[in-house]
Parts: structure tokens; sequence; C-alpha cells
């Protein structure tokens, strides 16, 4: 299983490219994998993969500007969420994750559960 972070709303098909809703793979068994026969692939970053500069000074401003941040299935201890999050200053923090994390603290809402069953929960 990755460990993921950001967005997690898209994901996408590696062979024919076509998207797809969280539900494409948070309720599948394994591997998911798209009609064509494609692996659908998360199009956030994942922990192996290298971050693309551009992208990092995008999330960056973004936080900087940001009332309100949602965090995901994540503890923030790891490198790259850990540095993100010190660029947020808005009011309202939002933790999701099954354990506790060291910004519990500051934020405005913890919720201990996966972030899977949390998606499950909302209405697509
Ligand atoms: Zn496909």
């Amino acid at each position: 299983m990755y460990e993921l972070h950001g967005s997690v709303l898209r994901n996408y098909c590696m062979q024919c490219k076509k998207f797809y809703g969280p539900e494409a793979v948070f309720n599948v068994e394994g591997v998911p994998t798209c009609e064509c026969g494609g692996i659908i692939k998360p199009d956030v970053v994942l922990y192996e993969e290298g971050l693309n500069q551009e992208i990092c000074s995008q999330s960056i401003e973004a936080l900087l500007d940001a009332d309100m941040l949602i965090v995901g299935g994540t503890s923030l201890t790891v490198y790259p969420a850990s540095g993100f999050i010190r660029y947020f200053h808005g009011k309202n923090l939002v933790i999701i994750n099954r354990s506790t994390t060291p910004y519990d603290q500051m934020a405005s809402l913890v919720m201990n559960q996966s972030l899977g069953s949390i998606f499950q929960e909302i209405e697509v």
C-alpha cells in the first residue's frame, strides 16, 4: 500500500489516461485497474517519486494563501508532507489520519480514521 498525501480525488489510467474518482482506488482489493486493463494510478506524489519543482512552489503559494487546510493519510512526520504544512498559517487545520500527528494540537478538527473510510462516507 502506498502512503499518500495531496489530492486523492483524481486518479488516472496509466495506459489510456482516463480519469477516475476516489471510489476507483478506495473500494477495490489489490491494484485498481481500468476497463482497458491499465493500472489506475492516484494523481498524487508518492514518496518513492521525486517532487516536481514547479508543483512544489505552486503548493507552497497555495498554502500561504489558504484559510483552511485538510491533510489526510499522513502522520506528518515524513517529508514532503511535514515540510509543506509549515507554510500554512490559515485559521482552520483539519487532520484526517489513523494515528495522532505532531500537529493535532494546532488543528481545529482531528479525525482519527483512515482517509479511505472518510471518503467512503462521502456521497459522490
Ligand atoms: Zn485505461
